[in-house]
């Protein structure tokens, strides 16, 4: 196999031949048949997240067919179609597994991060964490929902069910939530860098009631909002942008730090609060919807030898929507 490994924290990822993985018990091997770029990926490359074990393989949005099955593995058959999320691996014994939170698990593994992702020809994971895909539609439309998708799902659950919400970042994840948004009912109030004018088109494009840059006030005070964008000056803008007793949802793993803000923007019982990685349970939920919802994913394809170009390109905000890579 191959595989874009990163060597050295911050160093470009390498062309790297690596022999074919066995699986061992309860392991698959999946061929690889895309795998999107998320932000996450350039937190890794950075050494931006704690513990980071180097040489790794990033990527954690991967669509594949099960290759080869090791022992006690039931449910999944060569060649059936999976997907494989950032949720790599949970112990299933600590408080928060027992607890039905196990995206906060103790010992939890993370795939592209604490183990071997899918910017790769092919990789290994657990079966118990991978999820089998219906057939149909594109391998390369359908990688950024396994993050962005599925984190954006948790962020929007965990925003509550207000009908004016506020997205921060209008990238991978905020251009499918806007549409999941759209479909239960709700007005997209989308905010991006001031003057990215294309990025406001692209929202409003997708349904958005208003598009506008993250330092104005939305033109009514929003029921919920979601900050996607790894910048902590967003939130006060949203606690200000926000009704009383709202919540702002932070959905990155990593966010550079918060300003200190008067008390008054959290008054009046509004909620400032983060989500992390994800459950199955959440994959389950958000995969059953897809095909109903109607998702239309804009995606950007790179061949696999070209990550590092996508990274940079992700970094620069040179496209919408998400980067996928192709083997
Ligand atoms: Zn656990
Ligand atoms: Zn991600």
């Amino acid at each position: 196999m191959h595989a874009m490994v990163l060597k050295k924290l911050g160093d470009p990822l390498e062309w790297t031949e690596l022999p074919d993985p066995i699986p061992g018990p309860g392991e698959i091997r999946v061929k690889v048949a895309a795998c999107g770029v998320c932000r996450t990926d350039l937190h890794v490359v950075d050494g931006e997240l704690p513990d980071p074990g180097v040489p790794i393989i990033p990527g954690h949005e991967i669509v594949g067919r099960v290759e080869a099955i090791g022992s006690n593995v039931e449910g999944l058959h060569v060649g059936q179609r999976v997907g494989i999320p950032w949720l790599g691996h949970t112990c299933g014994v600590c408080p928060y597994c027992r607890g039905e939170h196990e995206n906060l698990c103790d010992r939890p593994l993370f795939t592209g991060y604490t183990r071997d992702g899918g910017f790769a020809t092919a990789t290994l994971a657990d079966a118990r964490y991978a999820f089998p895909l219906a057939e149909g539609g594109s391998d390369v439309d359908f990688a950024p929902l396994l993050c962005a998708g599925l984190i954006g799902w948790r962020s929007l659950v965990t925003a509550g069910g207000g009908g004016k919400l506020g997205l921060y970042g209008f990238g991978a994840a905020a251009h499918i939530v806007a549409q999941v948004a759209r479909w239960q009912g709700r007005s997209v109030f989308a905010f991006t860098r001031a003057g990215d004018i294309p990025t406001q088109e692209f929202a409003r494009r997708l349904g958005a009631a208003w598009a506008g840059g993250s330092e104005e006030m939305p033109p009514e005070p929003l029921d919920a909002a979601i900050i996607f964008a790894p910048v902590g000056d967003l939130v006060p803008l949203a606690l200000k942008a926000v009704r009383k007793g709202a919540r702002v949802v932070c959905a990155g793993i990593h966010m550079s730090d918060i300003p200190s803000f008067p008390y008054r923007l959290l008054w009046e019982e509004r909620q400032l609060v983060s989500v992390a990685n994800l459950t199955r349970q959440d994959g389950i939920d958000f995969l059953r919807l897809v095909p109903e919802i109607g998702i239309v994913t804009a995606t950007t394809r790179y061949p696999l030898r070209q990550a590092n170009q996508a990274l940079a390109d992700l970094r620069a905000g040179r496209f919408e929507g998400a980067a996928v890579l192709v083997p």
